[in-house]
């Protein structure tokens, strides 16, 4: 697995660790940040649907992996790019249900957002927080950064998985 670990250093990730699900942290409460706060509150957004899939359903798919990689940047674009490379990496390697986990911010100005027909579908990965996952704590967990930025300029710390295997 140290491959993706430098595989993720070279796409610019500031931190790339192995971690398994019994180091994360879920909480069915990342619910009620998705559904309520959030631009996307409606859950019609290309970026957010769950895809016939039940909240038990998606933790039991991220349980089911062994080897996830969890990766940091200070621009969430970079880890958006940097998640579906190392998936498309692994998966030729023949981790063949290699998945990517992370709040698509592929395209520097979203056209989901201004309502329009994502501009590369089939690259779009779900977000954490339909998953359960609790960011925050499991960043923490590891003596990693996340607290709520108090100023625009804060430099911000963003988070992304890769379940390889
Ligand atoms: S338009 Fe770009 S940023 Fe928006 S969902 Fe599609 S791929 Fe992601």
């Amino acid at each position: 697995m140290q491959p993706y670990i430098e595989l993720a250093l070279e796409l610019k990730m500031i931190h790339a660790l192995f971690i398994t699900p019994e180091d994360m942290v879920f909480d069915i409460r990342t619910l009620l940040k998705c559904r309520w706060g959030c631009e996307n509150h409606d859950n019609n957004s290309f970026k957010c649907q769950e895809r016939r899939t039940s909240f038990e359903e998606r933790v039991q798919m991220i349980k089911s992996y062994k080897n996830i990689l969890f990766i940091h940047s200070n621009d969430g674009g970079d880890v958006s790019r940097a998640a579906l490379e190392i998936e498309r990496r692994a998966f030729l390697d023949g981790n063949h249900l290699a998945f990517a986990i992370r709040y698509c911010n592929l395209c520097k100005k979203c056209a989901v957002d201004e309502n329009l027909p994502c501009v590369q579908p089939t690259k779009v990965r779900p977000c954490e927080a339909i998953f359960g996952i609790d960011v925050y704590e499991t960043a923490k967990h590891h003596g990693l950064p996340c607290y709520p930025l108090q100023h625009k300029a804060d430099v911000q710390n963003r988070y992304g998985f890769v379940c390889i295997s």
